[in-house]
């Protein structure tokens, strides 16, 4: 479902992501666990495109993300039959980002708009629906959640628990292919991440190609099929989740799971 092959990103010369190969199945729940600043944000922000890579392919389900094969331009005739990567639109990234569903630590909900105008937005603006078809949408992705009862809230009337599931509902209400989620729930008081993790932990019951950054070593053991450690902008360690949570081989991913266990 996602395939990044050599992936680099530099920040200027900051060199963030070095040479990273990720494959996910469909269905597959892939968790990136790693220390701070090891380039698990800027990873999935490119699966988003919402940074562009400076090398590598990543693709979405046999889909190229963020270029297209074009062939050889006219006024170079002598390269006739060839082809060459071309960057694609900002319309045609809008298409392939609207395919992809991203969760992020802050909820980033509309303040002045309810749960479920908040659900209705992208359904209504970037997929066409008719406002009714919308409603019903976000209605059921809503109840989804399990805030049927709470359509018409604000976020500044939700706990963070409850706004974080409305994001989730919002992201799903695309019916994207595949589910990011950059550390859930990091933002949240202790007592609110359960719901949260009961939430995606279905959402993964249900077959939703899932990628997870996460300190939650507990959720990515008993939910992630594999867990991938990064550090320093590589993978250094990947494997099914409970054989490298369990029994990691590599010393920083060691030293990490010493610390957060
Ligand atoms: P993580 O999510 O694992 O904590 P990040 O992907 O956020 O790591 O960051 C990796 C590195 O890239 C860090 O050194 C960070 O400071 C740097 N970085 C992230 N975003 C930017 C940016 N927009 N501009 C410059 N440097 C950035
Ligand atoms: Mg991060």
């Amino acid at each position: 479902m996602i395939r990044a092959e050599n992936v680099h990103k530099f920040y200027g010369e900051l060199h963030v992501l070095k040479g990273v190969n990720l494959h996910v199945a469909p269905g597959e729940v892939c968790a990136i666990l790693g220390p701070s600043g090891s380039g698990k944000s800027t990873l999935i922000r490119c699966f988003n495109e919402l940074e562009e890579i400076s090398a590598g392919r990543i693709y979405l389900n046999g889909e190229l993300l963020g270029m297209k094969e074009a062939s050889a331009p006219w006024w170079q005739p002598w390269r006739k039959g060839q082809t060459e990567l071309a960057k694609l639109t900002e319309k045609e990234i809008a298409r392939q980002r609207s395919q992809i569903g991203m969760v992020f630590q802050r909820f980033n909900l509309f303040g002045h708009r309810t749960a479920l105008e908040n659900v209705m937005e992208a359904p209504l603006r970037v997929l066409g629906l008719k406002p009714e078809a919308a409603k019903k949408l976000a209605i059921a992705e809503l109840e989804k959640v399990g805030l049927g009862d709470r359509l018409d809230h604000y976020p500044a009337q939700l706990s963070g628990g409850q706004q974080q599931r409305v994001a989730i509902a919002r992201a799903l209400a695309m019916k994207p292919q595949v589910m990011l989620f950059d550390e859930p729930t990091s933002a949240l008081d202790p007592e609110l991440v359960g719901e949260v993790l009961q939430v995606m932990q279905d959402l993964a019951a249900e077959g939703m190609t899932m990628v997870v950054v996460t300190h939650e070593i507990a959720f990515a053991r008993e939910v992630a099929d594999r867990v991938v450690f990064m550090d320093d902008g590589q993978i250094v360690e990947s494997g099914p989740a409970k054989e490298v949570i369990n029994n990691p081989q590599h010393s920083r991913t060691k030293e990490f799971l010493a610390e957060v266990l």
